[in-house]
């Protein structure tokens, strides 16, 4: 899936302030509300067909048709204030051109009423959006937003709907996102021609990721008829083919009403989306059969069949002769049988997922691989459904056994079945998750409903979950059910298909020479006047992207149109024991939140190094009354699991200053607590980590698990690896979690004795759990009588025999003081593409410039990165950000050019200087909105208070926050804009990737690191 602000806007908008805040959830008991509208009825051009209330989730569904167009709108009303709002479409490709994704791009260039290049983009400034995105899966394209605020949700439906009906699809538009040939000198007419275009590059760095790369490749030969066949989201050696008349023809037969979906949902009035819709739109376009566009079922395979293909080396990864994959996929039932879909999901489950599991006690437990690859699991997301199960990190001499070891492993469920403890834990894990209040809910509604309804599923009875699992229960604990099942669909399945990746140290050579055959070619062909309109296009295209844009037709929110909307949280302070106890009584629907933070200070750094590792096995050892696999049905039959993560946090006021530690956290049903709270007790009475074969084994699967992922957040990484140049918060975060750390795991995998790690892992267990080294959050229903009770329990427990008093958890570490000098990182990587970041050191939170400075970070990003970094440099992404303890962090997201890059961060003073002007009041408020944008987002339930329980900030400090970013002025912005981001002010520099030779320039001292593998 290729999702447009995804990976790199969303991503660098993230702010650790916000990232957990979404929708609320919150259900307020309305047992009988009025309809809307009844079946048979209509309403503004709409036939309404059913309506259904959904009372596992205390919703009303409306399904109505267009009577003209014959489009599927779906309505979920439902008391939840975060409203959503999307239209798709049915995009089948028959070729790997990328259409579909390159369409997507070229919609939001402009459009009839908007015509204003990237609408989207500007819209993020003009906007409360809680959610905007626009996103390409392998056989549809859709739209969806989301906001609280009505005026706003109206305004983004206007600027949605035109890009997606109306666009203008320029052609220059389309050179720009999807490919063009171009001079590397646009101005001279002599120098070489080059691909250039953001699809383009954007999946060249797509294909160079291993793990997108098996994926794809293996639906494309799994299911090799019709559209699963092909690259929806465009191969790069394919996408030059298409034409710009082409992805106009495709636009007007798949984008049309006729093959479109709407959606919505929350509690804004159904009867203005439908008469907006049908006026501005629907009502325009006569019928157009959808046929074209439909995914016939795959016809099945009389016998499997059997691939090989290479890879990329991962220079961060295992020594290369590990660095195979193998996966062995089925092909199950079709899409729109959603019993059969939901059963396959808990029959995943059951084969996959956790020491219980009959494929992790037969694969995983062999310690032959570095666990699961990314493969692995049950997709339901197309027509025809896969189940996968498959390996990283395993000898290509083990293949054969893999192979046989999968077909005894069936053979063995299809004997004994699954142990009746076993289902009743997995079916307990179902049960909580619609109990607890997801913070998206409305959204994920959406992602889950979307590919069914693709294939036009029945959507509203795949929402009706409880009758789905009361089956569920009751097929399988009969174990004649089950052996049909896997009779059926694994023992006597002939879709099935072996597929094998190897990596290949030509493989960037390969492709590389492929390109440029490629290239070579078509410039051969080209005539004069091609040559000709390629120069001039070229230089039109570099005129139109550095001219200003004139934005008054977007529809933009007023200052008044915006209230705050949060209020202080309930919560109450007291100490159990010698424990610090934060408790708060909310909305929680049945469901018991814990969080706990654990001090690590103790620690020497030896112990520190290993304690991302000790997160990872903390809760998979043996506990004083269970064994390990007992020990998990526990877990996974009264809890959601047990969460222990990393936790570094700056001061918010004490510049230098930072909290380490471990966050541990869970959840349950109201009536599990004293379970759960017996569960935690369990791993701090200390578990018995002697097991040396289980500690060999997790410890590869967790060094396997860490350079995924680099490619797809490098900018992160950048960013990162930058920080720890200059501040000591951020070098312990680098040792933690950057590139450093999987540099680090690497070596004690390979050197160090286990008997040594387990040494570690058992005194950092036997230092940190402790109840004299815990604070503890809860959040909790008003329903819930014994909670009281059952915390003092826990504390009586944690603190038996503990005589020391003291109070005071949070030991703040004193950072090292740094030299001031100009330092930059290269990590090295084999990838086409690189990400930069420069950072430089300003106030914290609580200083009154941050808030300046957090606007101004809002304004280069979208008056100067955005447009330089991105529009005419061909990065992906570009842009600046602020952390709590006031870096100020610069950042470019798969950029083809790193020298002009760090240049343009250099230069962000001068710029400002010389375009005073653009700082005028709509600007200014612009950036202001998109600071309101993450601070505003709603919190959901369970998350009341957190940021004071985890970082100290509170509900009157965040609303000062707020008030001060309100406050800028558009002096403010140019002031601390020369006050700390001059040229000559001290900064960390990181780029990731090839780099260019000319990086050593400018006054920085270059460190070059590189992966152990070439
Ligand atoms: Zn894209």
């Amino acid at each position: 899936m290729y999702s447009r602000l995804h990976k790199c806007a969303r991503a660098g908008l993230h702010h650790r302030l916000t990232s957990q805040h979404y929708s609320t959830g919150i259900l307020k008991k309305k047992e009988s509300q009025p309809r809307l509208i009844q079946p048979g009825k209509t309403l503004h051009g709409f036939l309404c067909t059913e309506v259904e209330h959904i009372k596992e989730y205390n919703m009303t569904a409306y399904f109505l048709v267009h009577e003209k167009a014959k489009t599927e709108y779906l309505h979920l009303e439902r008391d939840d204030s975060n409203n959503v709002f999307s239209v798709g479409f049915r995009t089948t490709p028959l070729d790997s051109m990328g259409t579909p994704h390159i369409l997507e791009h070229t919609v939001l260039c402009g459009s009839e009423k908007y015509p204003v290049r990237d609408p989207f983009f500007k819209m993020l400034n003009r906007s409360l959006a809680t959610f905007m995105n626009a996103l390409t899966g392998p056989d549809y394209t859709f739209y969806p937003f989301s906001s609280q605020n009505e005026i706003d949700y109206r305004n983004l439906q206007k600027v949605y709907l035109d890009a997606v009906f109306k666009p203008n699809l320029a052609r220059l538009d389309f050179l720009q996102e999807g490919w063009r040939l171009e001079h590397s000198n646009i101005e001279d007419k002599s120098s070489d021609l080059t691909f250039k275009g953001v699809v383009y590059n954007e999946m060249k760095g797509a294909f160079s990721e291993t793990g997108s790369l098996f994926g794809q490749k293996f639906i494309n030969t799994i299911l090799p008829e019709g559209t699963y066949g092909y690259v929806s989201g465009g191969d790069p050696l394919h996408i030059p083919e298409l034409t710009h008349s082409f992805l106009k023809d495709f636009h007007s037969r798949y984008y049309h009403p006729s093959n479109s979906r709407i959606y919505s949902y929350g509690n804004f009035p159904l009867d203005a989306n439908l008469k907006f819709v049908n006026e501005a739109y629907l009502s325009k376009y006569a019928y157009l059969d959808p046929k074209h566009s439909i995914v016939q079922p795959q016809p099945r395979w009389k016998s499997p069949k059997r691939s090989e293909i290479t890879c990329r080396v991962d220079q961060y990864g295992v020594p290369i002769e590990k660095q195979n994959q193998i996966a062995i996929g089925y092909v199950m039932s079709d899409i729109t049988n959603i019993y059969e879909t939901f059963m396959t999901l808990a029959l995943s489950e059951l084969m996959i997922i956790g020491p219980n599991s009959a494929f992790y006690k037969s694969l995983i437990e062999k310690n032959i691989s570095g666990g699961y690859n990314s493969l692995t699991g049950y997709d339901n997301q197309i027509r025809d459904t896969l189940f996968v199960v498959g390996l990283k990190d395993v000898e290509a001499s083990k293949f054969e056994m893999v192979e046989s070891i999968v077909n005894q492993t069936l053979e063995k469920i299809h004997k004994e079945g699954f142990e009746k403890d076993h289902i009743e834990s997995v079916l307990h894990g179902f049960e909580l998750s619609i109990k607890h209040q997801s913070p998206k809910f409305g959204l994920n509604l959406l992602f889950n409903l979307m590919p069914l309804w693709n294939h036009n599923g029945p959507i509203l009875n795949a929402l009706k979950v409880n009758s789905l699992l009361n089956q569920l229960k009751s097929d399988l604990m009969d174990p004649k059910f089950v052996k049909n099942v896997i009779e059926k669909n694994f023992i006597q399945n002939n879709h099935k298909l072996t597929m094998t990746m190897k990596p290949d140290p030509k493989f960037d050579d390969l492709f590389n020479e492929a390109e440029a055959r490629n290239l070579a070619t078509r410039v051969k062909s080209l005539t004069e006047k091609q040559k000709e309109d390629i120069y001039k296009e070229g230089v039109e295209l570099s005129v139109a992207q550095k001219k200003a844009q004139s934005l008054e037709v977007l529809p933009c929110l007023k200052i008044d149109e915006i209230t705050l909307n949060k209020t202080a949280p309930p919560i109450k302070h007291t100490v159990s024991e010698t424990i610090p106890l934060q408790l708060c009584e909310a909305n929680t629907n049945g469901v018991t939140y814990f969080k706990g933070v654990i001090g690590t200070d103790c620690l020497d750094e030896a112990q520190k190094e290993l304690l991302p590792f000790f997160t990872y096995v903390a809760t998979k050892f043996d506990t004083k009354s269970y064994n390990y696999r007992d020990f998990d049905k526990y877990v996974s039959k009264t809890t959601s699991g047990l969460g222990f993560l990393n936790h570094i946090t700056e001061h918010i006021d004490q510049h230098g200053q930072y909290e380490q530690g471990l966050v541990i956290s869970s959840h349950c049903l109201d009536e599990y607590l004293p379970k759960m709270m017996d569960i935690w007790s369990e791993i701090f009475s200390k578990p018995d980590f002697s097991n040396t074969e289980r500690m060999k084994m997790l410890l590869n699967n967790y060094c396997s698990s860490l350079s995924n992922g680099v490619i797809d957040s490098g900018h992160t990484y950048a960013m990162q690896a930058a920080r720890s140049l200059i501040s000591s918060v951020d070098e312990c975060k680098e040792h933690l979690m950057g590139l450093h750390h999987v540099i680090t795991m690497q070596e004690i995998q390979k050197k160090q004795p286990i008997e040594q790690v387990q040494a570690t892992v058992d005194q950092i267990s036997k230092m940190t759990l402790n109840g004299t080294n815990l604070r503890a959050a809860f959040h909790y229903c008003n329903t819930n009588a014994d909670i009281h009770l059952c915390i003092d329990h826990f504390c009586k427990r944690l603190c038996k025999g503990v005589d020391n008093k003291d109070m005071n958890r949070i030991n703040w570490i004193d950072s090292r003081t740094f030299p001031k000098d100009n330092r930059g990182i290269h990590i090295q990587m084999n990838i086409p593409v690189n990400f930069c970041a420069k950072v430089i050191p300003t106030v914290p939170y609580t200083d009154p410039d941050y808030a300046k400075l957090r606007v101004l970070s809002r304004f280069i990003t979208s008056k100067y990165l955005h447009p330089i970094v991105r529009e005419q440099n061909g990065a992906y992404g570009g842009g600046a950000m602020l952390t709590l303890d006031g870096v100020f962090n610069y950042y470019s997201y798969r950029d083809p050019n790193s020298r002009v890059t760090l240049d343009v961060f250099d230069e962000t003073s001068e710029w400002m200087t010389k375009n005073t002007e653009l700082v005028d009041d709509q600007n200014l408020f612009e950036a202001k909105l998109s600071i309101l944008q993450q601070m505003d987002q709603p919190i959901a339930e369970y998350m009341k208070g957190i940021d004071l329980f985890l970082f100290g900030l509170s509900y009157d400090i965040w609303k000062t926050q707020r008030e001060r970013v309100l406050a800028v002025t558009k002096e403010d912005l140019i002031e601390v804009c020369n006050k700390y981001l001059s040229r000559d002010k001290w900064s960390g520099k990181c780029v990731i990737g090839e780099g260019s030779k000319d990086l050593k320039e400018g006054g920085v001292t270059w460190e070059t690191i590189s992966g152990p593998q070439q």
